[in-house]
C-alpha cells in the first residue's frame, strides 16, 4: 500500500496519464512490450513507474534482493531528479527508489525503483543478458533517440523471439513524446511476431503563437539578444513564466547574472547580492574561463580561440574579456520599471539542489524565468510556464572520425525539437514562443529532426560494446535505425588492426579486457599495453587528458597560447605531445590542482583538470582488474593517486610506441621535396586524406619536422588540414 501525501494526490489527479492507467496495465498483461506515446508533462516518467509499482511488479524476489523496475534516462539530469521525485510522491525513502549513473548510486538491498542512464543498464545486459532482478524495464524518452537507449530496444526486443524469452517474461514499456514512433512501432525487424499495442495519451495543449524574429538574432551575440528579449516580454506581457532555451552552462550563467542585475529582487538591490547569488556569481567567474564556444555558430569556424594557425594573439584576451558582460549598450533596459524577475538556470552540471528550485513557486511578486538548456525540452517538465524564447541553438555530440572521439560544438537543432520549444509554452493556457531566428532559417537551415545519434557516433565503440555481448554479425542486429553499414565496416577493420577482433569476426580475450573500458577502443588498447610495458599512469593521464578534453589546445586557458610560459613545456617535448599532457597533469598533482587558483596560474582549465582527475581514478581501478582478472569487489574504495613523476625519456619512448600501436593507420612522412623554405610549415604525407597535412600551431614537434610522425587526429582548418596529438617515430 502507498501513502501519498494529501497534496500529492491532488496534484496527480490533474495529469493525463491518470485516465489510462488501467489501460496501461491491461495491455501489459497481454502483450510483453507496450509503446506509451504522449505529450511532454503528460505524467510518463513520474506516473508510469508507479503504476508498475502498485500494480506489484516490485513484491517478489530475486537473490535476496527485491524485484525491481527500471527506468532508463537518456540524461542523467533526469535520472536524478525524477528518482527524487517519484521517491516524494510515493512517500519512500531514496534506498527504495533509487537512481543509478556513472560515477553514483544511491541503489541497495531495498531498491524498488530505479532510475538509471541508458548505457548504466546496457552494462548489466553484458552481465546477465536476462535481466533477472527486474520484471519491468521502461525505456524513458525513447524519442531522443540516444545511443544506448536504441541499442537497448534493439537488445530487450529479442526477449520476444520464443527461444530466448525468460519466465516470467521481462515486461518492456517504450515511452516517448510524439515524434516519430514509427521508427519503433512500425519496425519490422524489431518486433517481426507482433503489432505493438500503443498508448497515445491525450493531452491538454494550448495554443501557442510562434512569433519568428525578422533578421536571425542570435548570430553574433546569442547572450544580448536573450536578455533583450526576456526583457520585453517581462515588461510588457501578462503574468505567467518565462522559459529560455540556450546551449550550455556558462551562456546560461551569463544570461542569468544580467537578467539579475536588469530585474533585482526589491528585497535584495541588485549591488548587495544575497549570498545565495554570490555563489552563483563566484561559479559565473569559474565556468567564465570555458567560454569558448558561446559565440560560435554552424560553420564559424574561426569563432573557438587558438583554432586558428595565424589567430592574432591579442584578439582572443579580447574575446574572453567580452564574456564578462561589460560590453555597453548590448542592451539596456529601464531600471526598476518592472515587477523582480526570478532567474533560475537549469543545466545538467547544476547541483541537485539547485535543479530542484525550478519545481517550486516563485517568491510573491516575482515572475519565474528559467534558463535552460534542452533538458528543459523533453525530460523535465516545468510547471507554469507561458512563454518560450528560443535561441534556435544546440550544444552538439559531434564526433572526430578520425579518432572516434567526441566533442560538443553548436549548431541549429531540429524543426522537430523547436516545436518540441514552442509546446512547452502551452500547458496552463494559450501562450507565445519568440524565435530569436528568422522563418527562412528555420525552414531552410534546421534539419526536420534529429539525426539519430547511432548514426553520428563512431561505431568502433558499438561495435566493440556488441562483440564483447556475443553478437556476432552486427550488421543483423535489429537497430531502429542502423548505423550506415560503410561504418561498422571500418569499424571492424579497426579493430582487426588492433587486434580486438579476429580475422574472422570474433572477439578476442584482449578486445574483451578493452571493452571494460570506458573509453575508445583505440585508448583502451593504449591502457592494455600500458599495463603490459609498466608505464599505466603516463597512458591514463594522457588518455584522460584527451577523452575529456579533445583538444590540447582546450586543456588551457586562453591567454596560455599568447604566454610562453605554459608553453614552455613546449620544450620538454620528449618528442611527443602527449608528454606537454603529462607535464601538465603532473604539475597540478603537485601543486594541489583541486585548487582553482593553481590552475588559473598554470593557466590550466580547471574544470577540465577536475574530471581528467576523476577519470585517471577510475581507470587506475579499471587498469588493476585487468592485471588479475579476478572479480574484485566493486566496492574498492577510491584511493586517490599518488602525484605523477615526471617521465624519464625511456617512459616517455614506451608512451610514444603505444600510441603508434593504437594509431597504426594514422603515420605520416614529412614531404621533403614538396616543402619551401620561406615556409616555416612543412607538408607531410599520410594515407587518410589526399592532401599534405601539417603539425599543429601548439606542437611540441612543430619546429623539428621529424621525418615519421603518428598522429591522433586530423583538422580541417581553413586554408591546411592539421595534424593533432603528434609524435615522432624513431626510424
Ligand atoms: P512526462 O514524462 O510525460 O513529460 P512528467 O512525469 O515528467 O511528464 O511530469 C509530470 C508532472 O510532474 C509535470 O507537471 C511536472 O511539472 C511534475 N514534476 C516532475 N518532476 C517534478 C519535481 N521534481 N518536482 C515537482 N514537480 C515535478
Ligand atoms: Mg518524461
Amino acid at each position: 500500500t502507498v501513502n501519498r501525501l494529501p497534496e500529492i494526490v491532488e496534484s496527480r489527479a490533474d495529469l493525463p496519464i491518470m485516465k489510462e492507467e488501467y489501460r496501461i496495465l491491461e495491455a501489459l498483461d497481454e502483450s510483453d512490450v507496450v509503446v506509451i506515446c504522449g505529450e511532454t508533462g503528460s505524467g510518463k516518467t513520474t506516473q508510469v513507474p508507479q503504476f508498475l509499482y502498485e500494480a506489484g511488479y516490485c513484491t517478489g524476489e530475486h537473490e535476496g534482493q527485491s524485484q525491481q523496475i527500471a527506468v532508463t534516462e537518456p540524461r542523467r539530469i533526469a535520472a536524478m531528479s525524477v528518482s527524487q521525485r517519484v521517491a516524494h510522491e510515493l512517500n519512500l525513502s531514496d534506498k527504495e527508489v533509487s537512481y543509478q549513473i556513472r560515477y553514483e548510486s544511491t541503489a541497495t538491498r531495498m531498491t524498488k525503483i530505479k532510475f538509471m542512464t541508458d548505457g548504466v543498464l546496457q552494462k548489466e545486459i553484458e552481465s546477465d543478458f536476462a535481466l533477472r532482478r527486474y520484471t519491468a524495464v521502461v525505456i524513458d524518452e525513447a524519442h531522443e533517440r540516444s545511443m544506448h537507449t536504441d541499442v537497448l530496444i534493439g537488445l530487450l526486443s529479442r526477449n520476444n523471439v520464443p527461444e530466448s524469452r525468460r519466465t516470467p517474461p521481462l515486461k518492456l514499456i517504450i515511452m516517448s513524446a510524439t515524434l516519430r514512433v514509427e521508427d519503433f512501432v512500425k519496425n519490422q525487424r524489431l518486433f517481426p511476431t507482433m503489432t505493438l499495442p500503443v498508448i497515445h495519451v491525450d493531452a491538454r495543449q494550448y495554443p501557442v503563437t510562434v512569433h519568428f524574429a525578422k533578421h536571425t538574432l542570435v548570430d553574433s551575440d546569442p547572450t544580448a539578444a536573450v536578455v533583450k528579449k526576456v526583457s520585453q516580454v517581462h515588461r510588457r506581457l501578462p503574468a505567467g513564466g518565462i522559459l529560455v532555451f540556450m546551449t550550455g552552462q556558462s551562456e546560461i550563467l551569463d544570461v542569468c547574472r544580467r537578467l539579475r542585475e536588469a530585474f533585482p529582487s526589491r528585497s535584495t538591490p541588485a549591488k548587495v547580492a544575497s549570498p545565495k547569488v554570490e555563489a552563483e556569481t563566484v561559479e559565473v567567474k569559474d565556468v567564465d574561463t570555458e567560454v569558448e564556444f558561446s559565440g560560435a555558430l554552424p560553420g564559424d569556424e574561426d569563432a573557438s580561440e587558438g583554432e586558428e594557425e595565424d589567430m592574432d594573439e591579442d584578439e582572443s584576451v579580447g574575446r574572453e574579456r567580452s564574456h564578462d558582460g561589460a560590453k555597453p549598450g548590448a542592451f539596456s533596459v529601464t531600471e526598476g520599471a518592472a515587477e523582480p524577475l526570478y532567474v533560475l538556470p537549469l543545466y545538467a552540471a547544476l547541483p541537485a539542489k539547485m535543479q530542484a528550485k525550478v519545481f517550486a513557486p516563485p517568491p510573491p511578486g516575482h515572475r519565474l524565468c528559467v534558463v535552460a538548456t534542452n533538458v528543459a525540452e523533453t525530460s523535465l517538465t516545468i510547471p507554469n510556464m507561458r512563454y518560450v524564447v528560443d535561441t534556435g541553438l544546440v550544444k552538439d555530440l559531434l564526433f572526430d572520425e578520425y579518432t572516434g572521439v567526441q566533442r560538443f560544438d553548436v549548431s541549429w537543432t531540429s524543426q522537430a525539437s523547436a516545436a518540441q520549444r514552442a509546446g512547452r509554452a502551452g500547458r496552463v493556457g494559450p501562450g507565445h514562443c519568440y524565435r530569436l531566428y528568422s522563418s527562412a532559417v528555420f525552414q531552410h537551415d534546421f534539419q526536420k529532426f534529429s539525426e539519430p545519434e547511432i548514426c553520428k557516433l563512431p561505431a568502433d565503440g558499438l561495435v566493440l560494446q556488441m562483440k564483447a555481448m556475443g553478437i556476432e554479425k552486427v550488421v543483423n542486429f535489429p537497430f531502429p535505425t542502423p548505423p550506415a553499414q560503410i561504418a561498422l565496416q571500418r569499424a571492424e577493420k579497426l579493430l582487426r588492426q588492433l587486434n580486438a577482433l579476429q580475422d574472422d569476426g570474433k572477439i578476442t580475450t584482449l578486445g574483451k579486457a578493452m571493452a571494460q573500458l570506458p573509453v575508445a577502443p583505440r585508448f583502451a588498447k593504449m591502457l592494455t599495453l600500458a599495463r603490459h610495458y609498466k608505464c599505466f599512469d603516463y597512458i591514463a593521464a594522457v588518455v584522460a587528458c584527451l577523452t575529456v578534453k579533445v583538444r590540447m589546445v582546450e586543456l588551457f586557458l586562453p591567454a596560455a597560447h599568447a604566454s610562453t610560459s605554459v608553453f614552455h613545456s613546449r620544450a620538454l617535448g620528449g618528442g611527443a605531445d602527449a608528454a606537454t599532457l603529462l607535464a601538465a597533469v603532473g604539475a597540478c598533482d603537485f601543486g594541489a590542482c583541486s585548487q582553482f587558483s593553481f590552475c588559473e596560474k598554470m593557466l590550466l582549465r580547471h574544470k577540465a583538470i577536475v574530471e581528467i582527475n576523476k577519470l585517471r581514478e577510475q581507470l587506475d581501478r579499471q587498469g588493476e582488474l585487468l592485471d588479475t582478472q579476478a572479480e574484485q569487489a566493486e566496492d574498492t574504495k577510491t584511493r586517490s593517486l599518488p602525484p605523477l613523476q615526471p617521465p624519464t625519456a625511456a617512459q616517455l619512448e614506451t608512451v610514444r610506441q603505444i600510441i603508434l600501436a593504437a594509431f597504426p593507420d594514422h603515420v605520416a612522412r614529412l614531404d621533403a621535396d614538396a616543402s619551401r623554405a620561406d615556409d616555416p610549415m612543412k607538408p607531410y604525407i599520410c594515407t587518410k586524406v589526399p592532401e599534405p597535412v601539417y603539425i599543429e600551431r601548439q606542437s611540441s614537434m612543430r619546429d623539428s619536422n621529424p621525418e615519421f610522425i603518428v598522429f591522433m587526429s586530423l583538422r580541417q582548418g581553413t586554408k591546411r588540414t592539421y595534424m593533432q596529438g603528434c609524435a615522432m617515430i624513431d626510424r
